[in-house]
């Protein structure tokens, strides 16, 4: 471990978006203005312009996940959030398939779906109970995970947590 690494922040990947915008909107301003020129061979050339740009706004994409995958795994790992490595429905626990990078919830009725890996990802679930083992040892978890201790861990205690501001 150097001491001289500093590890890029999910505010640096938002700059970028804001420089992706920025490019897509002037790829586009030329698109406009070479399409307004009254040379016919002008306006024969702005073709990959359009294209140019859609490019440009799946660099932008590819940015934003980029920042809400890194936002998660450093709130993980100051403990701020449920850090246990693998995801869950915040409603019905360990009921996640997965492919492609994209999870889902099996459980029937239940809609939700993610656009990222999140059965092999950290959870980042806000911390919601305590949930203690029939030894004493306890862990802070999200609702989810720990639901699915109680369904696991013979007697298994769970507290809820005091989770102040909310409602
Ligand atoms: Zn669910
Ligand atoms: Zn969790």
């Amino acid at each position: 471990m150097s001491d001289s690494y500093r590890e890029p922040t999910p505010a640096e990947l938002r700059d970028l978006m804001v420089e992706a915008d920025a490019l897509q909107r002037r790829i586009l301003d030329v698109h406009t203005r070479l399409g307004a020129s009254p040379n016919p061979e002008a306006r024969g050339v702005k073709f990959r312009l359009e294209d140019a740009a859609g490019l440009v706004r799946d660099v932008r994409g590819d940015l934003d996940a980029t920042a809400s995958d890194l936002a998660r795994v450093r709130a993980v790992q100051d403990g701020s959030v449920c850090a246990v490595p693998w995801g869950v429905c915040p409603d019905h626990g360990n009921t996640l398939r997965g492919s492609g990078g994209r999870a889902w919830c099996t459980e029937p009725g239940c809609a939700r779906k993610w656009t990222y890996d999140r059965l092999g990802s950290p959870c980042g679930e806000p911390l919601a109970v305590k949930v203690t083992d029939s030894f004493g040892d306890s862990f802070s978890a999200c609702q989810g995970h720990a639901l699915d201790a109680q369904k696991r861990l013979d007697g298994a205690v769970l507290t809820l947590l005091d989770t102040e501001g909310t409602a």
